[in-house]
């Protein structure tokens, strides 16, 4: 192990300088915020468009992208390296089971697409042989059940997570599932007439492709539209799924065996390997609504459906004609993507699923030193004690409820950079066999790792996302703040370079004052200091609170998206709650700086000014009107350009800063402006 190790840091040293090193003389550096501006905006009209329409404009989105921005920039950095470390490991002599064979081995089945061509559906013939072999609805079930040991998630969805009324332990969760299309909302409404057509049409081509003949390829695509028609009608839209009260249901085995008696679930869980005396079911009417549909629709339509999942799940790993398939539907027609990633990106993002632990032990090496994790966990105290004086400064708030919420807070745990202890994928197999063979594998180990946990005491140490992740997280059950190192980059810059106004609103407010923001928005306060779903509120603060959460909710329903859909406010309220929480936080944490009391001008523009133009950074993103579209059906996030503009149209520092006055388009009075946090 010790070998693999050196040869992965050496790899590393090689590879991993997180800046490019200028070949020739270095042209003077452009400022990191100015340089990103479209002066012919004014910046109380719409500020996201005056900080960074600059960029934008200079920056179109790719073909082969739906979304394009500051993220994507850090993205491809970490993809270029991760691309050197993946061929160098192919082409190397790796300890059989160490980390390095697995990455090389992952990548070399991912790349070799002669082969992948020549294998056709071979990968996949025992799986479609077993749903031909059947012959009733029980061996239907027993296939999902064994699906879903590798992570295969057909018909409903399980998982093993922290009970969330008890947080000392693991709890088994079911929800509702097994639908093709991103959301329940695209089955219904003419307005989404076009795309279930289009869907459809998909679903024969994709079988077609599997053998079906072109009369029945149609018809069978129609019965499976029909069949997950039925699924979606009972599954809960975007807004419902919020309430975790509503949403967990603990039930004996026994319970939920009357919810669907044709499902024999002693039977399908030890098929499932799991053992529990108790579920948490999270929507328990489309339970009820699989038990109708598993007895009224024909055997055959089953096994269509089971079929069409399996292909659709895993078409990215099958020959090309599957893939342009699924291309051409879920990226051209659902996000308005124009052409396919190169076949590397595609590889990268799956090897980024299955092995993200492996890559992030390299990516941190050189990428977060000790000196940044430093400064962004004493940016992450300064945004603590500034929401502690926020909460005592309150004026909406009782004593009682403030004791609690500062408890509350004090408890909050800070995860930065990357974790402590790595996931151990010694048990995993990855080979050279088949890249189908990996992914299965890969979900096998997986779904392992996840339903292990049962039973045992509660890892808190545990991260849910990979430190090259350009993103961060709010864990209710363990109240703590997760946010990887991949986050604080801004390319083409060193930390170092990086002054406080700009870091305290790109890294303190959008990213650390989001996140902790987050326990305590609408849902996260519902959870008590020890992560239990536990109400710690008086009744008077509690309806204090609503209403202020409601002007938020009709503030950004008002929002535009794209063409004449608007923002779901109540869809997106946990995080503009969020949002408006860390712009706040952010600036009072930024006060306590040196350069907020030297207040001196850079490149022309003030500490105060500054700070705003580095929360817009983290949001310099654009997207094509078909991915809005579907944001604003699948995502709580509202757009970027709303993540600027709605915040701040609220914040008096913005007004002050850059003199906002009713004339300006974002100028709201100041009885509608929303103060929670
Ligand atoms: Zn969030």
């Amino acid at each position: 192990m010790k070998k693999t190790f050196f040869l992965l840091t050496s790899i590393a040293s090689l590879f991993f300088h997180c800046k490019t090193e200028p070949k020739t003389a270095p042209k003077p550096k452009l400022d990191v915020v100015v340089a990103n501006i479209d002066s012919s905006v004014q910046p109380a009209d719409d500020f996201f468009a005056f900080a960074n329409g600059g960029w934008l404009k200079r920056n179109p989105i790719p073909a082969s992208e739906s979304n394009w921005g500051i993220g994507s920039i850090v993205q491809e950095d970490i993809l270029e390296k991760v691309k050197k470390i993946s061929k160098n490991a192919a082409a190397a002599q790796n300890p059989q089971g160490s980390n390095a064979q697995k990455i090389g081995d992952f990548w070399t089945t991912g790349m070799d697409s002669m082969g992948i061509q020549k294998a056709g559906l071979t990968p996949l013939k025992p799986e479609l042989d077993k749903i031909n072999a059947v012959k009733n609805i029980q061996d239907i079930l027993n296939i999902v059940a064994q699906w879903h040991t590798a992570n295969i998630e057909t018909l409903f969805n399980v998982g093993v997570y922290q009970d969330l009324k008890n947080s000392d332990q693991y709890a088994l969760y079911l929800s509702q599932g097994g639908l093709g299309l991103p959301d329940r909302d695209y089955y219904f409404g003419a307005k989404n007439d076009s795309i279930r057509a289009q869907y459809e049409k998909h679903i024969a081509l994709i079988l077609k492709l599997a053998g079906d003949s072109a009369t029945l390829a149609p018809q069978h695509a129609a019965s499976i539209l029909k069949l997950e028609t039925r699924l979606a009608k009972e599954s809960r839209r975007l807004e419902a799924l919020r309430d975790p009260q509503k949403n967990y249901n603990k039930l004996t085995i026994k319970g939920l065996q009357a919810l669907t008696p044709t499902m024999v679930w002693s039977d399908l869980f030890k098929k499932m390997n799991l053992s529990a005396d108790t579920v948490i079911v999270g929507q328990p009417e489309f339970f009820k609504a699989v038990e109708t549909v598993l007895k009224n629709t024909p055997l055959e339509d089953w096994k269509n459906y089971l079929r069409w999942q399996l292909l659709m799940q895993l078409s990215d790993r099958l020959p090309n004609a599957f893939e342009e398939a699924d291309f051409n539907f879920f990226d051209k027609v659902l996000s308005g993507k124009k052409a396919m990633k190169p076949r590397w990106k595609r590889v990268l993002a799956a090897q980024e699923k299955v092995l993200g632990d492996a890559l992030g032990q390299l990516f941190v090496k050189n990428c977060f030193n000790d000196t940044a994790k430093q400064r962004y966990l004493t940016m992450t105290d300064n945004v603590m004690a500034a929401f502690a004086e926020r909460i005592k400064s309150s004026e909406w708030m009782s004593a009682a409820t403030k004791t609690k919420a500062l408890q509350k807070l004090s408890k909050v745990v800070k995860k930065v950079g990357y974790p402590d202890k790595w996931k151990d994928f010694s048990t995993m197999t990855i080979d050279k066999s088949s890249y189908v063979g990996n992914t299965l594998n890969a979900g096998k180990w997986w779904y392992q790792y996840e339903i292990s946990k049962l039973g045992k005491p509660v890892d808190r140490t545990e991260w849910d996302m990979t430190p090259q992740t350009y993103n961060a997280y709010y864990n209710p059950s363990n109240n703590e703040i997760v946010l990887p190192a991949a986050i604080f980059l801004i390319p083409g810059y060193q930390d170092t370079e990086i002054d406080d106004a700009v870091a305290y609103g790109y890294g303190g407010a959008s990213t650390i004052g989001h996140e902790i923001t987050h326990g305590f928005d609408d849902e996260g306060r519902q959870f008590d200091e020890k992560g239990n779903l536990k109400s710690w509120w008086t009744a008077i603060d509690e309806a204090q609170f609503k209403s202020k959460a409601q002007n938020l909710v009709h503030q950004f329903n008002d929002y535009v998206a794209v063409d004449t859909i608007h923002v779901r406010g109540e869809a997106c309220l946990g995080e503009n709650i969020a949002d408006l929480g860390g712009v706040v936080l952010g600036f009072e944490a930024f006060k306590k700086t040196e350069q907020f009391h030297k207040n001196e001008t850079i490149v022309g523009y003030t500490p105060e000014q500054r700070y705003f133009m580095g929360y817009a950074l983290g949001w310099m993103t654009q997207a094509r009107p078909e991915k809005l579209k579907m944001q604003i059906m699948t995502d709580v996030h509202a757009p970027a350009f709303l993540r600027v503009n709605g915040p701040f149209s609220n914040v008096l520092e913005f007004y002050n800063a850059f003199k906002v006055q009713p004339n300006h388009k974002m100028y709201r009075q100041g009885k509608d402006r929303v103060v929670i946090w």
